[in-house]
């Protein structure tokens, strides 16, 4: 090939590699784009399907929808989760009844597996989206979800 051969060869592979490029410059659709976190962090929406942390929602009185049954303690192969419960009297039927003391929660162990959610029988526990978890502490990251002075909303045992 001659000299002027080679140049032109070389600048049509060249055109053919940034066409690629181009195509993907113009026409990129918006979620394919990466982020440029942390700079977006006020206006960063996770993706639906993303599992940040095990929590466990609270109503405005302080209420949960958790019984203390350990599925999702027994559920989780890596023991994540630790539920320590007690019984005691229910006033309306004079019976021993199960209550939760503490749903613990070890975030450091935790692969987001789901199968703890999928095994609440009551939904009582979902997946967040928060995934800013670095401490200097690995302690503070093992968590009790049942929050202070919280109990069991009516009609969940039902
Ligand atoms: S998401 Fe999986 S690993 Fe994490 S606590 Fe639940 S069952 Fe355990
Ligand atoms: S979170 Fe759900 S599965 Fe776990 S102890 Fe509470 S009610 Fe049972």
């Amino acid at each position: 090939m001659s000299y002027f051969g080679e140049i032109v060869s070389g600048i049509k592979t060249l055109l053919t590699g940034m066409k690629v490029t181009g195509k993907y410059f113009f026409n990129a659709r918006k979620e394919i784009i990466t982020q440029q976190y942390p700079d977006n962090r006020d206006s960063l929406v996770m993706f639906e399907r993303f599992r940040g942390e095990v929590v466990m929602p609270h109503d405005e009185n302080n209420e949960h929808r958790c019984t203390g049954c350990q599925a999702c303690e027994i559920a989780c192969p890596n023991g994540s989760i630790e539920i320590v419960w007690d019984r005691k009297v229910d006033e309306e039927t004079g019976k021993k009844k199960k209550y939760i003391v503490q749903h613990i929660y070890h975030l450091s162990m935790c692969t987001m597996c789901n199968l703890c959610i999928e095994a609440c029988p009551t939904d009582a526990i979902k997946m967040a989206q928060n995934f800013e978890n670095s401490v200097y502490d690995r302690s503070t990251l093992t968590k009790v979800l049942n929050k202070p002075g919280s109990k069991l909303m009516d009609g969940v045992e039902e």
